[in-house]
């Protein structure tokens, strides 16, 4: 009973193909069981013969019954074809289990007679010998299932010792217990056997799991591998490797060298001869980690990496790797780096190390080459109005047109937004890059059509020409800087670069770093200019007018900040301190008063600026009639329906709107008659010459005009009390400005003033400078 349950704990543990092997086991070998069952049976013969106990006769007749039963059970065995289930395992087990115990029985019943049933020391001799001998036998065969074997022991030999110990001579009641002793004996030997069996079994399983992942992960592994021993035979080659170099599988199968394999890659195409080459020193010779690149496969545009490892006891392992895409992608990242993804031209340091290198093979000191800075005008208006889809179009066809107009020496690149340069080589003459920048300008300026929408833009040029040892950086400098001139000159035109542009440029540097100190050192003021009423010769509104009090430049005119902020984009931040502080004074005047505010167009376009107002006026406490805007034709010009809306919800807020310098842009009257305008000034341009006819006859057109459309009036710039004279004449000009009245002065000076014109007490050393007609 111990035993089956320490057969059936082992068994739990066993995999079903080690019980299997088991089983396999108990029916190798049957010629030595035949000749066993021979032998027993002629044993058993001679001991019926000898003794003449007829009760042998039938022990001889079941002997050889359960022999050939045996036999025949071990021939159906060995006819079977398939490999051994478990269940059938377990059925063979069961009929080997039922032949071996019933042979036992017969064995043990033979022995029981002969010894119990005759005095005959012959057959005793004949009957112990060969049960211990079968039973000896046994051990070796049986091992597979120990507990079979135990089971057969404790019925062949406990009949024969108990037999022997009934005999009742002390001789014979020895041999009984020398018996058992020597069948427990073999009884241990058997289950050693099976756990050496087993451990064996297991370890060979083990392996052979091993073998299989090994296998597995060779070959799933994305690189192909091969293994050559020490004496450079192959040891281990993936289906990865062979189909990569289109190897067959003979050559593996019969354990080619490495110069077979390689031999084969070269003839195969996979690899050119001098790869080939190259790859089988490295792996001959190989000492540490080694790789090299090959790409001989050109047909298939295909680059391998070969890596060789040298093993600790001799021989390498190469490692192959596809390396196509990674190249590719490198290839199209440093193709990337170098182009303009939108327009595919160069790119700003492509361009850069391209002149770089023109200019230093240049031969001929004296050949002339010229660097054509290009900036399209207007095109963020195109981004702003048509979105970025048809400004990218835009750029792409503008990089069409540059294309088309150069010569295959010259060389085109984009730096980016709305910057182009053009590198023109090999001129005779400086007027031969004018030339190409007049048409570029010209040729750029021309109609586009894009989703439908004609767009005009236009550019302007700077042009810096080459000369001794000038580098690709300060020809990039000079032009940028001709540029800039070319914009300040009015945009549409081109401009060379001169010596002189250098100190301007340089003086314009240290403006826009002052100035950007200036706005947080509060170095900015504002003074204030009155608008006096004509009819009742008041204040009406004070203009606020920016002063910058530099410590070594003194007081700098705005006509000078104002573009340098909004080409710096500080206009923001500086209109947005401005219009705070202005509100904020205007609540020290009387609530009569209000105050005029300039906004620029790039202020006045910003998102927020209906919120900038709402808070300026939220913050001082001024009411919103007390503010006025003023804003130039230029604001109106771009973006004009959200100008429109943004006017308007300014309006619907309280605030006036006037609109400044009247007479010097475009003039246009429709903008008078399509904007919520309140008040209109018109420039102080209008007073020169006002004595002769025409100018004055068009003032009081405009000023008509301007009233008819329910507008305020104001003529600025007034300084004798003639020019004041002809335009209050026909009482249509509401409010005058000037020199006249005030200069602008500081916040504290027009608080006097006001004082003085609203009837207020005035300090004897304060002068109003009013003329005494115009104050009521
Ligand atoms: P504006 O808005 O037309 O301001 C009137 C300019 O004319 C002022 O020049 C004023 O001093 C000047 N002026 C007034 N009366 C007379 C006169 O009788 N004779 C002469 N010759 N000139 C007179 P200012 O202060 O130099 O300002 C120049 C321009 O700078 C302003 O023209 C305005 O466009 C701009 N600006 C001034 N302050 C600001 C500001 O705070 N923001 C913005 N965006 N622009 C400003
Ligand atoms: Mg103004
Ligand atoms: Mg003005």
């Amino acid at each position: 009973m111990q035993l089956a349950t320490e057969s059936r704990s082992l068994d739990h543990n066993m995999s079903p193909s080690t019980y299997a092997a088991l089983i396999d086991s108990l029916f190798q070998n049957p010629a030595p069981l035949f000749a066993g069952a021979i032998m027993v049976a002629g044993a058993a013969v001679m001991t019926a013969l000898k003794t003449e106990v007829a009760l042998l006769w039938p022990c001889v007749v079941f002997l050889i019954a359960s022999g050939a039963a045996r036999a025949v059970d071990m021939h159906w065995y060995k006819t079977r074809r398939s490999m051994l289930t478990a269940d059938e395992a377990a059925r063979w087990e069961a009929r080997y289990q039922i032949g071996a115990m019933v042979y036992a029985i017969a064995l043990g019943t033979w022995c029981a007679v002969a010894l119990l049933f005759s005095d005959d020391a012959v057959a005793h001799m004949i009957c112990v010998t060969v049960t211990t001998g079968y039973v000896a036998a046994g051990a070796g065969r049986t091992y597979g299932r120990p507990w079979i074997f135990h089971v057969q022991i404790a019925l062949a030999c406990g009949p024969t010792a108990i037999a022997l110990a009934l005999k009742g001579t002390p001789y014979y009641i020895g041999m009984a217990v020398v018996s058992a002793v020597f069948f427990l004996a073999l009884k241990q030997i058997s289950t050693n056997l099976q756990r050496i069996f087993v451990q064996a079994l297991v370890a060979r399983e083990r392996e052979a799991a091993l073998a299989g992942q090994f296998d597995t992960a060779l070959n799933n592994m994305p690189h192909g591998l091969c293994m050559f021993a020490a004496d450079g035979r192959l040891a281990v080659m993936n289906h990865r490797f062979s189909e990569m170099m289109n190897l067959s599988d003979d050559l593996v199968q019969r354990g080619a060298g490495a110069r077979d394999i390689i031999a084969a890659c070269v003839s195969g195409g996979s690899i050119s001869a001098a790869s080939g080459r190259m790859i089988l020193s490295e792996i001959e010779n190989t000492q540490a980690r080694d790789i090299i690149t090959a790409d001989p496969d050109i047909a298939r545009s295909r680059s391998l990496s070969w890596t060789f490892q040298p093993m600790a006891g001799g021989g390498a392992v190469v490692l192959l790797e596809d390396i196509t895409e990674r190249r590719n992608a490198e290839a199209r990242i440093s193709h990337l780096a170098r182009y303009d993804e939108l327009t595919a031209l160069p790119n700003r340091v492509n361009f850069r190390d391209e002149i770089g290198r023109l200019l230093a093979i240049r031969h001929d000191a004296e050949q002339l080459s010229a660097l054509l800075f290009i900036d399209l005008d207007q095109f963020k208006q195109v981004n702003d109005t048509l979105g970025h889809p048809c400004g990218d179009q835009l750029l792409c066809a503008v990089a069409d047109r540059l294309r088309a107009m150069l010569r295959p020496e010259d060389f085109v690149a984009r730096f980016g937004g709305d910057e182009f340069v053009v590198f023109q080589q090999n001129l005779k003459s400086t007027e031969e890059a004018a030339v190409l920048a007049r048409r570029i300008v010209e040729h750029l300026s021309e109609r586009y059509k894009i989703d439908n929408h004609l767009v005009e833009i236009g550019a302007s040029i700077g042009i810096a020409m080459t000369g001794p040892g000038v580098s690709a950086d300060t020809l990039l400098k000079n032009a940028d800087m001709a540029l800039y001139r070319a914009k300040a000159d009015g945009r549409g035109t081109f401009c060379f670069f001169r010596d002189e542009m250098a100190q301007t440029v340089e003086a314009r540097r240290i403006l826009e770093l002052d100035l950007r100190k200036a706005l947080a050192n509060e170095e900015f003021e504002l003074f204030y200019q009155p608008l006096v009423n004509l009819k009742s010769g008041r204040i009406a509104t004070c203009e606020a007018l920016l002063r910058w009090n530099h410590p070594v430049r003194g007081t700098v005119s705005p006509i000078d900040i104002i573009p340098v902020a909004e080409d710096m984009g500080l206009i923001v931040d500086l209109g947005r301190w401005i219009l705070r502080k202005a509100c904020m004074e205007c609540m020290k005047w009387p609530d009569a008063v209000s105050v005029a505010v300039n906004f620029s167009p790039q202020q006045f376009h910003q998102r927020d600026v209906l919120s900038e107002v709402r808070y300026a006026l939220e913050v001082s406490g001024l009411p919103a009639d007390r503010l006025e805007i003023e804003i130039t034709e230029s604001s109106l010009l771009r973006n004009t329906q959200l100008t429109h809306d943004v006017l308007s919800q300014l309006h619907a807020l309280g605030v006036r709107i006037s609109l400044d310098d009247f007479g010097t842009g475009y003039s246009s009257l429709s903008y008078l008659h399509n904007f919520p305008l309140q008040k209109v000034k018109i420039d102080r341009s209008f007073l020169q010459g006002i004595d002769t006819d025409r100018p004055l006859t068009l003032l009081r057109g405009v000023a008509r005009l301007s009233a008819d459309l329910g507008m305020s009036v104001v003529v600025e710039g007034i300084e004798t009390n003639e020019q004041l004279e002809l335009i209050s004449a026909d009482g249509t000009v509401t409010e005058a400005q000037g020199y006249l009245f005030s200069r602008p002065v500081p916040a504290m000076r027009v608080r006097q003033l006001l004082n003085a014109s609203h009837g207020r007490r005035l300090p004897d050393d304060q002068v109003l400078v009013l003329p005494s007609r115009s104050i009521a």
